[in-house]
């Protein structure tokens, strides 16, 4: 609980002028509510004839009973003059007016927490987006997608819902029943008191219902997770699962994560549900001993309270049972709240694997090589890289070989710090990544996948993605390195065409060649190709093999090729088995040495 309060007033601190006002208002509505209930009192009174007139002003003196005596002075002059009706009516225009009041300001007081609601969410919507876009990659291979999305949406929601709830706890019905309790503290001592043993125990009731809330609020709120990744997986995985005919299969699994969610749903709504009928059952139960006990004060020999100031209590204190029920229904949205909120700072709070350096040393070109010292790396148990030592000359092209698991990929996504190695060196022009300035580090790189990773834009911002800013001369000028000119001017709007999601309305080897053409845009010293060309068919594999010849021209490339014809003129080849490099040398030295290399090449000639 003192959590999720200290993470709510941290959120609401840049809106605390909002509050203030919010506060109040609150304050204000409280008045005025009491006030024209409070009016029922004189109303009474003149209507049994129980209020004796009091016919002479008293003195002025800023007391409760002065001023309740100027006022009753004020009406026995016009009961005295105009008759009591009239008297009624001026009391219930009176009434009136409160009541107007009374709501103008609960109105403005929402109007106020508008912008704070809403704000808040932003936000910590800003704050978690943020996070996601700078956490390491390797967060991302331990939790689902879908699961985070649940967190940057459903869960934010829940907070809004709990973190308002708890505003107005705060704020709002507290100084509602304060005020009515004091009043009510005024008018009868002795009543109030019993009302003030009476509610904590109702109090106690309620809370233990609400703490088996918070379990099950978290489990519902994984459950989510687990929805939203099955959908997310779905739309992706939609023409493999048409073509394996797994409709039927997938439905399934998602129908009975469904029914689990929804059984979980049903549990906690029913419980929440319970919140506003109990406590207005345990607030009636306590206006009934209050009413008993009142009724034989009223009826006692001694008339401790004349009617009318027992039926204005009651009807006072029945003004304390709303809030006390929004206080009881705050307290179940805060305890479902908390589920959420652990959810949001486990990605919040989620510590960053790569850290930049205290000092970092700022970069801004490639000069003479990078080298791999010792260089040791594991995912998780079993070692994936084992004492890397390369070095990579500025200007050479170097390419890695080797089976699929071999470590290739790992090797290269070392360099722009994906993952940090925790034996051994990476050096660039013999500063050590870790000390350079992550972002300058990356911006020497530029690369290329196997899988071309675009974004449902145009296609002239997919290319200019990486640059800040690139004019229409530059965009084509990288497009017709990357032989891709040619198609997009067939395209229906030219530049200006939206490719769709990941670029689904381009073939492989168009995707592939607009990837070229945004690092050719970049214009990286480094460049890194990690199987460019492995997932296209021959045709447009030769067009893009031509783009990336076009792009390695004067610069230093790391390339991994599955086929071993696209990688013969590089300066050394790696072959790395089992994540370690087993031979080096060049294309005629390693079929000279008849081993792996040999191997593979044979293989790839039948
Ligand atoms: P290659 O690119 O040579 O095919 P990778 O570098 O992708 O090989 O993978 C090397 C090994 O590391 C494989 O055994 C693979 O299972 C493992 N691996 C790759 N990525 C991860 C990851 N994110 N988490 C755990 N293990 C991984
Ligand atoms: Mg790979």
């Amino acid at each position: 609980m003192r959590d999720f309060f200290k993470t709510v007033l941290y959120y609401i601190k840049p809106y605390k002028y909002q509050v203030l006002l919010n506060v109040m208002l609150n304050i204000l509505t409280a008045i005025f509510s009491l006030f024209s209930l409070a009016m029922l009192i004189p109303f009474l009174g003149i209507l049994f004839g129980s209020q004796e007139l009091i016919l002479v002003k008293p003195a002025f003196a800023f007391s409760p009973q002065v001023l309740l005596n100027t006022f009753y002075y004020y009406m026995s002059n016009i009961i005295v003059e105009s008759g009591k009706t009239k008297a009624l009516v001026m009391v219930s225009v009176f009434i009136l007016a409160m009541t107007f009041f009374k709501n103008l300001f609960a109105f403005l007081a929402n109007y106020f927490m508008a912008p704070l609601r809403n704000g808040i969410v932003k936000d910590i919507r800003n704050r978690i987006y943020n996070k996601v876009l700078n956490l390491h990659i390797g967060y991302f291979s331990e939790e689902k997608k879908g699961d985070i999305i649940s967190r940057m949406t459903t869960d934010v929601q829940e907070f809004e819902w709990s973190a308002i709830a708890s505003i107005e706890m705060v704020f709002r019905d507290p100084i509602l029943i304060i005020v009515f309790l004091f009043s009510l503290f005024f008018i009868s001592p002795s009543l109030t008191i019993i009302i003030l043993v009476l509610l904590p125990i109702s109090g106690i009731i309620i809370g233990r219902i609400g703490k088996s809330l918070r379990k099950s609020s978290g489990e519902f709120r994984i459950r989510m997770g687990t929805l939203l990744s099955m959908m997310e997986e779905t739309l992706g995985g939609l023409r493999i699962i048409k073509a394996f005919v797994a409709e039927k299969k997938i439905e399934n699994r998602f129908i009975a994560e469904n029914e689990e969610y929804t059984k979980i749903a049903n549990r906690i709504f029913r419980r929440e549900y319970l919140a506003s009928p109990l406590s207005e059952f345990l607030g009636v139960g306590t206006l009934m001993v209050v009413m008993i006990y009142g009724a034989t004060l009223v009826l006692g020999k001694k008339s401790e309270l004349s009617p009318e100031v027992f039926i204005g209590f009651i009807g006072i204190f029945s003004q304390i049972i709303n809030p006390a029920k929004s206080v009881t229904t705050a307290y179940y949205r805060i305890q479902k709240g908390m589920a959420a909120i652990d959810r949001i700072n486990n990605v919040l709070l989620a510590e960053h694997m790569i850290k930049e350096a205290e000092n970092p040393v700022r970069i801004s070109e490639f000069n003479s090589s990078i080298t791999f010292k010792n260089a040791s790396f594991k995912y998780a148990d079993a070692e994936v890289l084992k004492n890397i030592n390369l070095t990579i000359p500025k200007g050479k092209s170097i390419a890695l070989v080797g089976q699929s698991g071999s470590g290739k990929s790992t090797l290269v996504d070392l360099i722009p710090r994906f993952y940090d190695i925790p034996e051994g060196e990476i050096l660039i022009d013999g500063q050590n990544i870790k000390n350079i300035k992550i972002k300058d580090l990356r911006h020497l790189m530029g690369n290329v996948n196997q899988e071309s990773i675009l974004f449902n834009d145009t296609i002239f911002n997919n290319i200019a993605f990486g640059v800040e800013q690139a004019t229409e001369e530059q965009v084509i000028a990288a497009a017709k390195v990357a032989n891709a000119h040619d198609f997009i001017m067939e395209a229906p709007d030219g530049y200006q065409t939206n490719i769709g999601d990941r670029g689904s309305k381009l073939s492989g080897g168009q995707r592939q060649r607009i990837s070229i053409a945004r690092a050719v845009l970049k214009n990286p010293p480094i460049l890194i190709l990690d199987e460019a060309t492995s997932a296209l068919d021959t045709e447009s594999e030769r067009l893009v093999q031509d783009a990336l010849i076009n792009l390695m021209k004067n610069r230093t490339s790391i390339v991994i090729a599955h086929r071993l014809s696209t990688i013969k003129h590089a300066d050394e080849i790696c072959v790395l088995h089992e994540g370690k490099i087993a031979e080096r040398g060049n294309h005629d030295e390693l079929i000279e040495k008849n081993g792996i290399y040999k191997k593979l090449h044979d293989l790839q000639i039948f």
